[in-house]
């Protein structure tokens, strides 16, 4: 069977806030051209609250040019979404929500404002199709029992239980939180999606394609039932792998 790679946590635009950290996102140009060099099928651009088409048709562009020459037969899927900041009950969390219809100018998707309860995205998911994946879990610090009432919220379909930007972070807290985020993976088996992605921005380009999510067919309605229906799976490549201690057939 096949097997397709996606990464659904790219960022093309900054700077932006993450967890008290300035992070700057790849410039689109850039963007595009990394992802047309990487051995991804399928990526998601997820600013920080923000859809700007400014940071996302510019990186289609670039991508849909390079491919048209030198990947003429196999497609590339990129998909627009949002990484909004939502309050789970009592923890707020970073919430990535990939869009599964492509919007233009006339009808692009606003989305819920920061901070708001996650309870928006019932009406949310009905006016804009999209998936929820709960991103780097543990990066607030909270604790499980707040973790794991996010994880399980039924508006969340998926948990990104690896995170290459966090993974390979210098700060040792960081690792530790993406230690933590790989130990839900159990703890969700069967009930939401496991996601890997890179959480790419411009300090991490050269990680791009080394955390993905894996599907077995390169279409939209695949993608979404997959997620949805949690059968996806997050690997990763030798020096996540290393980093984490993972073993090698990981
Ligand atoms: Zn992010």
């Amino acid at each position: 069977m096949p097997v397709y790679r996606a990464d659904l946590h790219i960022h093309t635009d900054g700077p932006f806030e993450d967890d008290g950290r300035i992070c700057r996102g790849l410039d689109p140009l850039d963007a595009g051209s990394l992802i047309a060099s990487s051995n991804l099928d399928v990526v998601a651009i997820t600013n920080h609250g923000q859809t700007k088409p400014d940071a996302f048709f510019p990186v289609k562009n670039a991508v849909a040019a390079h491919d048209s020459f030198r990947r003429p037969n196999r497609e590339r899927l990129i998909f627009l979404g949002v990484e909004m900041q939502l309050v789970i009950e009592e923890g707020r969390f970073n919430v990535g929500y990939v869009f599964e219809k492509p919007y233009h100018h006339g009808n692009w998707p606003e989305f819920p404002a920061k901070g708001a309860p996650i309870s928006e995205l019932e009406q949310y998911k009905k006016e804009y199709p999209g998936v929820a994946i709960l991103n780097h879990p543990h990066s607030r610090g909270y604790d499980s029992e707040i973790i794991h009432t996010a994880i399980q919220h039924p508006l969340i379909d998926g948990v990104e239980i690896m995170n290459a930007s966090q993974v390979m972070d210098s700060d040792p807290r960081r690792l530790k939180n993406a230690w933590e985020d790989l130990t839900l993976e159990a703890a969700i088996k069967g009930q939401k999606s496991p996601i890997g992605g890179s959480g790419l921005h411009d300090a991490s380009g050269h990680l791009i394609g080394n955390v993905y999510t894996t599907f077995t067919a390169l279409h939209p309605v695949v993608i979404f039932h997959a997620i949805r229906n949690c059968t996806t799976q997050a690997l990763c490549a030798d020096p996540i792998r290393d980093r984490l201690s993972l073993p090698h057939d990981y």
